[in-house]
């Protein structure tokens, strides 16, 4: 990108501009400054650089979108808010923040709260970020030209999340409150923030907190790196840059950042827009990375050909391989994805998971980030975020994920298949499934969406993942559809008329993002549209209650037969502890199950199943010997004492799934079938 002209800072703030962003960027944050805060002073603060007057003559392009724009100008007069990040110790894992906040001339302002968020948008649980800050201080800053000591400034923590500082009531006009911390981060993570001698890779909400009730405030950030240590995220606009802009706090929070010696940049570009593939690889590539590019040029451009060009100028897949084993993740931005990838990229299958996460990730450039739930942006980061609409926002998005990949030529049709059967099975073979719906499970997102759980839950009995759920819902509708409408439109149709209303040409709700977040009606009455008759029966059935999708008519429109296997012949209804090898202890019971209804528990011992020694090696092949009905003797340890339960073997409760070819299937449904793949 180039230096901010006028397309540029209109492109910016089209999330939008108000009054009192106007006003605080023509006082001046956009300076060039990167010093070290301790060696801030008010004349370095009002430096004239050449960015800051390049920056102030694009201002007055600005000014015309204030002149026409309608968004409400907050009561809360605006702040001047400069965020300082420094890493001098990389080896303690403690990044140090300071935050600068020019004081308004105002006294009545007496204290200031800062807060760190509870979460973080794109992760749904409960983390508590503020557990991991330290060495809590604030001072107040002298404006230039005055030689004045200051104490430090009363800090206290008010809750869990906030610190309260006082300000002086006798202060000098322009002086400025720095609050100062340090936090912990050693976690490679979509979420979580680490800093080691390798790298420092953040993301905002755990490491930054917000200025309460100024979170939409306008907000520069500047990082002092180690030495020979290059930044890099999704607004990176020129080599070496270590200064930003951002329009409010939630946006610098949605751009993940890399600070390493050694990352590298590869680059293609798609309707006049960069993509930037910038890899952190700690371990060997094997001369992959070249391959991947090409293949994640080939998802970017099938998925604009779905929904249009994006609007911005560049997006950044900013992609770590591990090789560690455990780091995993992958989470969407507004101009970048953030993807951790647990092994190296030359070894096993990670090439391929990689791109199977890309797919998902820039899919959400429309799907969640842009198009969104009402409740998702602007966020509340006091308590979870609660929104009907996951199974929309993540699992249509792992739908297309998939499908996208066998429409760029990634996947075949019988690994796409093999994609969505296991979906489908994730989702059937699950109890959960007839006790949560959709809905239900986005709603408890932050019970699932990867939350500790410090006291045992039944969650895994009890709950389905949005994920799977949404994805299934995904493809039925988008077969349904198709076949009600022979062909003349699909869930493309609903998602690109959904992006039309509620982001492009809706007015914004919020000082957040373009457009304003939908409603869980919003979706079926759009589907309904599209669809060409009325759909609450399917989103009550099949969104809001728990039946089964109707699997065999979604595959029949396209020509394709939906198999059901079963697993085994029999049912138990138990799994082994697998770190037990030479007995069976019973890891879990499914509560509809033989082994519920014939008493077993958790940690039981089964030292013979019919007269057999049990172990997790024989198990499928001792219950495989009976047939349902079968009424098995078992000898159980349990605390101490041995028990002699006596168990009826059940009918098959888990199926393998298959989709297949139909050798009758109609000319017609053999060509919707090719336009759903191939996205004609
Ligand atoms: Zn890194
Ligand atoms: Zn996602």
């Amino acid at each position: 990108m180039q230096a901010p002209g006028c397309q540029t800072l209109l492109q910016m703030y089209a999330e939008p501009i108000s009054g009192r962003h106007w006003l605080q960027l023509r006082s001046g944050l956009a300076d060039g400054i990167n010093a070290r805060p301790n060696h801030v002073t008010g004349h370095q603060r009002r430096i004239m650089t050449d960015k800051s007057r390049n920056y102030l003559r694009s201002l007055a392009c600005a000014a015309c979108l204030l002149l026409l724009s309608s968004v409400a100008v907050s009561a809360q007069a605006p702040l001047r808010i400069k965020y300082w990040l420094a890493m001098p110790h990389p080896t303690s894992h403690l990044f140090e923040v300071t935050i600068e906040v020019e004081l308004p001339d105002n006294p009545s302002l007496t204290s200031l709260d800062f807060q760190m968020p509870k979460w973080s948008p794109g992760r749904y649980a409960v983390f508590d970020f503020a557990k991991n800050v330290q060495e809590v201080k604030a001072r107040e800053a002298c404006p230039a030209g005055l030689d004045c000591t200051l104490p430090d400034s009363q800090v206290t923590r008010i809750d869990d999340q906030t610190w309260r500082v006082d300000i002086a009531k006798n202060r000098h006009a322009g002086m400025s409150l720095m609050l100062s911390y340090k936090v912990f981060g050693n976690d490679l993570s979509g979420t979580f923030s680490q800093l080691d001698s390798r790298h420092a890779n953040f993301n905002g909400g755990c490491v930054f907190m917000y200025v309460a009730n100024h979170k939409q405030d306008p907000v520069a950030l500047s990082i002092n790196a180690p030495q020979d240590w290059r930044v890099v995220n999704g607004r990176t606009d020129r080599k070496d840059q270590t200064e930003f802009q951002f329009p409010n706090w939630d946006v610098m929070t949605d751009t993940p950042t890399e600070i390493s010696p050694d990352w590298t940049d590869d680059s293609f570009t798609i309707d006049g827009k960069t993509y930037h593939v910038v890899v952190h690889s700690l371990g060997a590539e094997g001369g992959k990375r070249p391959a991947l590019v090409r293949d994640l040029e080939k998802i970017v451009r099938t998925e604009t050909a779905m929904w249009g060009p994006p609007e911005f100028d560049s997006y950044t897949f900013l992609i770590h391989f591990a090789n560690d084993g455990h780091s995993s993740d992958g989470m969407e931005h507004l101009t970048s994805t953030q993807i951790i990838q647990p092994g190296a990229l030359g070894e096993g299958n990670t090439y391929e998971e990689t791109l199977d996460t890309a797919a998902h990730e820039f899919f959400h450039v429309w799907n969640v980030k842009r198009l969104r739930p009402a409740e998702l942006g602007p966020w509340d980061f006091t308590r979870p975020a609660n929104t009907r609409g996951l199974w929309i926002a993540e699992g249509i998005t792992n739908y297309y994920g998939h499908l996208m990949q066998r429409r760029a030529g990634i996947l075949s049709d019988a690994k796409f298949f093999s994609a969505l059967s296991e979906q489908i099975g994730d989702i059937e073979n699950s109890p959960g499934s007839k006790l949560m719906s959709a809905e239900e499970s986005s709603l408890v997102a932050p019970f699932i969406d990867d939350a500790p759980h410090a006291q045992q839950t039944n969650l895994g009995n009890t709950s389905i993942s949005y994920y799977p759920k949404g994805e299934t819902i995904g493809v039925v509708l988008d077969l349904l559809i198709r076949g009600k409408t022979h062909g003349k439109a699909s869930l493309d149709d609903v998602m690109r008329r959904m992006f039309e209303e509620f982001y492009l040409k809706s007015p914004n709700a919020s000082y957040y993002l373009r457009g304003r977040g939908y409603e869980p009606g919003d979706f079926q009455r759009v589907a309904s549209e599209v669809a060409g008759e009325d759909l609450s029966d399917f989103f009550k059935r099949y969104v809001r209650g728990v039946e089964t999708l109707p699997y065999n008519q979604a595959f029949a429109q396209v020509g394709l037969r939906f198999v059901r296997e079963p697993r085994a012949p029999v049912t138990v209804g138990i799994t082994a502890d697998e770190a037990v090898k030479t007995s069976f202890r019973i890891a879990d019971v499914r509560p509809d199950s033989p082994a519920s209804r014939a008493g077993l528990q958790q940690d039981d011992f089964i030292s013979l199943f019919g007269g057999v020694k049990l172990m997790p090696a024989n198990l499928t092949r001792t219950v495989s010997r009976y047939k349902p009905g079968d009424r098995v003797p078992l000898v159980v340890e349990r605390e101490g004492k041995t028990l002699n339960v006596m168990i009826t073997m059940g009918e098959p409760l888990l199926f393998n799934y298959r989709i297949e070819e139909d050798g009758n299937a109609s000319v017609e449904a053999k060509t919707m079938r090719a336009a759903w793949l191939n996205g004609k």
